[in-house]
């Protein structure tokens, strides 16, 4: 008998390189191949022994690192979508050029991080970069080489020297993806498991036990269970949650929220980085304008023509990308309008040098090697996230977090360019490392209540978007926070879509740590603490009980507390 759930699944299952099955065309003879993935009932019965939830650099990576122990991964879009590390457009940074060195990269890294860095990881992520090059390399990556063989470095801000690994200009995501997923398509024991999204982890004693997952796009099908030994979170970041974002749309938090309602701790949720450079076309996500453009000399300029960025730092256009997102918000903000201006520095070689960033503004009729590109800043990256340790473990038993998901301490307050892609293969291999080898003990697999899921308008979720786009954006203070708090508050408790709940959740933890931190530091920027306060030099360490304490705090009015030292 196949349970009711599996036969109305309607979404692609892939049960190895060479078959796959679409869940729609599973009948009575196809029933024994979909009851073996991903019904319900099987899945009580039969255990995975490690599943990986994510299909971007870190889920795919760890899932090849794996190999040949069997995994399943889980992702909420077909392979190749729906990941942030696809659409990365500048590359890896790597300390491979001539000179250079792990200790400099490091030094680097340290320094936009504001003060919060965990230096030994830093240290580490830099040293083993080259390795994990190597193996990008040995699954087909076509990294772009100079004339004598070696791999060409690019200069990004805040390097102090040429370190950023990339593929034909900017396409350095697409190439990266393209290559893992060709080999995890041609591994035949990983089995991938393709749109659907975890909505709940399931655990027992602070162990993980399995996962609650939904057919993407189709909230009214009913959940399918998978029972797992271990489970790594590599689920991306959390854009999504902004009204203005670079992110895909499955960047909305959901395995961060997923971890902190399971009880994990969550480590310095209130850091999230701000593109200064988002194309403004009404496209959403925006389209990016890389950083690269004004390192070729394009100038941000407001709608009277004025170099706005001349007057707020030494550097200009060149300076922290925290500030320039600043200056960029403070332009539209006072009716001025920002736009990044490549005409004279590329002219007619702009297709030449950005052919995605041309393609998006042609797109939208904009030329950009005769107009400037309307811009404004949108949620990038986030610092923070589930909290690890230096091999990827959380704070619950059998559970792993690797990539933007995660917080490892490598960022700090603020994110070095392209060290993100470099942290989800760093740590994808150390959690392959260390699950491999291991023999995990049988968990036991309660029962548990499926919650049932109830419809919502779709301007919910807009509402809530432009909440933490207008009070937990690239300028907050005080009363916005406390306003935002009171809604996230109400919603994660009480709002009956999973989806928007987890978002809920998610945007409730960003907002206490933001409201507790009273001082400005990397990403974080309080209008009514414009200064880095040195009492204040540490991370963030909270659970979700404590984002509810301090949302019943805002509530009665009290004083903001300190979130506990990581
Ligand atoms: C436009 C852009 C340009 C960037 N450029 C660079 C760059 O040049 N260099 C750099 O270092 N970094 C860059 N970054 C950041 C970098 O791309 C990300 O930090 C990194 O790719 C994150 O990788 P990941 O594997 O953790 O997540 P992702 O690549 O985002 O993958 C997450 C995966 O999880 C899936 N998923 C999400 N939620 C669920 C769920 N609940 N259930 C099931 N599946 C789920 C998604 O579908 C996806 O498959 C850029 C980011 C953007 C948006």
């Amino acid at each position: 008998m196949i349970p009711k759930a599996a036969r109305r699944l309607s979404g692609s299952i892939r049960l190895n390189s060479n078959l796959r099955v679409r869940a729609s065309d599973v009948n009575s003879s196809g029933a024994r191949l979909m009851s073996e993935a991903v019904s319900s009932g099987d899945a009580l019965r039969h255990v995975d022994d490690v599943v990986i939830v994510g299909g971007g650099l870190a889920g795919l990576f760890c899932a090849l690192k794996l190999s040949p122990r069997p995994v399943t991964v889980i992702s909420a879009a077909p392979l190749g979508e729906g990941a942030s590390s696809a659409w990365a457009q500048g590359g890896i940074a790597a300390a491979v050029g001539e000179g250079d060195t792990p200790e400099s990269h490091a030094a680097d890294t340290i320094a936009v991080g504001a003060g919060l860095v965990d230096e030994a990881i830093a240290l580490s992520l830099a040293r083993e970069a080259g390795a994990r090059i190597h193996d990008l390399l040995s699954y087909g990556v076509p990294f772009d080489r100079d004339l004598e063989g070696r791999l060409a470095v690019a200069q990004e801000a805040a390097h102090s020297a040429r370190r950023i690994v990339h593929v034909r200009g900017d396409m350095a995501g697409k190439a990266i993806i393209a290559a893992l997923v060709d080999a995890v398509r041609k591994t035949p024991t990983i089995r991938v498991i393709e749109g659907y999204v975890a909505e709940a982890l399931l655990t027992h004693d602070n162990a993980v036990s399995g996962l609650q997952l939904r057919k993407a796009q189709d909230p009214t099908l009913a959940p399918i269970t998978i029972m797992a030994k271990a489970i790594v979170l590599a689920t991306g970041g959390i854009g999504h949650l902004y009204a203005a974002t670079t992110n895909p749309r499955e960047a909305s938090g959901l395995g961060l929220a997923i971890a902190a309602r399971a009880g994990a701790i969550i480590a310095d949720p209130e850091f999230v980085q701000f593109h200064p450079t988002a194309i403004m076309v009404g496209r959403d996500p925006a389209p990016l304008a890389t950083e690269a453009l004004r390192g070729e000399g394009a100038t941000l300029i407001n709608a009277k023509g004025e170099r706005f960025m001349l007057a707020r730092h030494p550097l200009a256009e060149l300076a922290p990308r925290d500030i320039v997102a600043r200056g960029v918000f403070a332009e539209i903000a006072a009716g001025r309008g920002a736009f990044l201006d490549a005409t004279k520095a590329l002219g007619d070689t702009f297709a030449d040098h950005f052919p995605t960033v041309y393609a998006s503004c042609v797109a939208s009729g904009i030329d950009p090697s005769k107009q400037p590109i309307p811009i404004a800043p949108a949620a990038h990256y986030h610092m923070g996230g589930i909290a690890v340790d230096a091999r990827g473990r959380t704070s619950i038993d059998g559970l792993w977090a690797g990539g933007e998901v995660s917080c490892t301490g490598a960022h700090g307050a603020n994110r070095l360019a392209s060290n993100s892609l470099l942290e989800a293969v760093v740590f994808a291999a150390r959690i392959a490392e260390d699950i491999d080898g291991r023999t995990f003990a049988a968990r036991s697999t309660p029962s548990y209540d499926v919650p049932r899921n109830c419809a919502v308008p779709p301007s919910a979720e807009a509402n809530l978007r432009a909440l933490m786009s207008s009070h937990v954006g690239v300028v907050r203070d005080g009363d916005d926070l406390a306003d935002a708090i009171r809604t996230f508050a109400m919603m994660e408790q009480s709002v009956g879509n999973i989806s928007l709940r987890n978002m809920a959740t998610t945007a409730l933890i960003v907002a206490t740590a933001a409201w507790s931190r009273r001082e400005s530091r990397g990403g974080h920027y309080r209008s009514d603490y414009p200064t880095e306060n040195p009492a204040l030099a540490f991370r963030t360490r909270t659970t979700l009980t404590e984002a509810r304490a301090i949302a019943e705090d805002v509530a009665a009015g009290v004083a903001p507390r300190l979130c506990a030292t990581a």
